[in-house]
């Protein structure tokens, strides 16, 4: 898909309130433009935008949609192409009493593997824990989401070194798929993101991923197509990983092995994330050099008295421990 192309698109049912304009983070995405004269529609310029999907859930006229792969997929299913899934593991979240419903009907119309992406979700903590083991780096930018990668390539490029260099979980599950399962059919992934889609269209992914199927148009599809099998459920044990999607998961994820210590800033919501990247780039303009070296040595050396006062809080505590133990505490 070229980037003129947005897979956000506006409708018929727009009236131009501008709500859409108010929330969207890129400038330039949405643009009024006359429609027959004299009405007015605020169509999006895919030159900008960055597929946040933040203008849909502001527009309450029904007037924004966008575009995935649904179709194509069940009509390459039809047609008998080799088709495995890779799963979001936010689909049984969403839909706790169809899931099994809804996998059983799949498999009878082709599908061949069902993998858990929650199992790529471990494998990307892995590349992060390793990444900042080897190399003990600090203030990286994690990048799952697609729409932030977007983002930080067309408005703050400045934060494209602080990227760190691991893969989404399904980028990480698609791999595991080629080289572990040796798997060689398409794969879906079955996502509740808009953005995946540029991150599968990327040419650094190589195609390992060749369909997009939302959430909303699959379950879409599958109401006016009646589709429904024997219950049947997605492949691959998985720990920790299947909280990945949840706010704050990746973080959980990494303070289970490397502590609280880690300095890890969540931030959510698509108004504070993008208003966060603009401020963090100015802020690399305005510090002159010698100041951020000073900073980091600053930072660094209050981070190793907070590791030494943590040690000292531990030993207090065991000797506390040992001497109550003595008093027969
Ligand atoms: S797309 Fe929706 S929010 Fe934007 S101007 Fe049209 S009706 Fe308003
Ligand atoms: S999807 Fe996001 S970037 Fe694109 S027009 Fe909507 S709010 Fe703007």
């Amino acid at each position: 898909m070229s980037k003129l192309e947005s897979l956000v698109y506006t409708n018929e049912k727009c009236i131009g309130c501008n709500k859409c304009i108010n929330v969207c983070p890129a400038m330039g995405a949405c643009t009024s433009v006359d429609v027959d004269g004299n009405e007015r529609r605020i169509s999006v310029n895919g030159t900008y935008c960055v597929s946040c999907g933040a203008c849909m859930d502001a527009c309450v006229h029904g007037a924004r949609e966008f575009h995935d792969d649904t179709e194509r997929f069940f009509a390459d299913l039809k047609a008998g192409q080799k088709i495995s899934l890779l799963l979001a593991p936010a689909f049984l979240a969403n839909y706790p009493s169809q899931y099994g419903s809804v996998l059983g009907g799949l498999k009878q119309l082709g599908v061949n593997r069902i993998i858990s992406v929650s199992f790529g979700a471990n494998i990307t903590t892995w590349g992060y824990l390793n990444y900042i083991k080897k190399y003990n780096y600090l203030g990286g930018i994690s990048q799952p989401c697609p729409a932030v990668v977007r983002y930080i390539e067309d408005y703050t490029p400045d934060l494209l070194p602080k990227l760190f260099p691991v893969h989404s979980p399904m980028m990480c599950a698609a791999v595991y798929c080629r080289k572990e399962l040796k798997i060689t059919d398409r794969l879906a992934f079955i996502s509740p993101c808009i953005a995946k889609k540029l991150e599968i269209d990327d040419p650094n992914n190589e195609g390992l991923v060749q369909y997009n199927v939302t959430f909303d148009h699959l379950m879409q599809y599958v109401r006016e197509h009646r589709i429904s099998g024997p219950n049947c459920k997605d492949e691959i044990e998985y720990g920790l990983g299947s909280i990945c999607p949840t706010p704050g998961g990746l973080k959980e994820n990494v303070y289970w092995f490397l502590g609280e210590d880690v300095a890890i800033r969540q931030i959510e919501g698509k108004k504070r994330m993008y208003e966060w990247l603009q401020n963090n780039s100015k802020r690399r303009h305005e510090r002159p050099p010698l100041q951020a070296r000073r900073y980091r040595r600053a930072y660094q050396n209050s981070r190793k008295t907070r590791v030494r006062g943590a040690r000292e809080i531990g030993r207090w505590r065991s000797r506390r421990v040992a001497h109550g133990a003595r008093e027969g505490r």
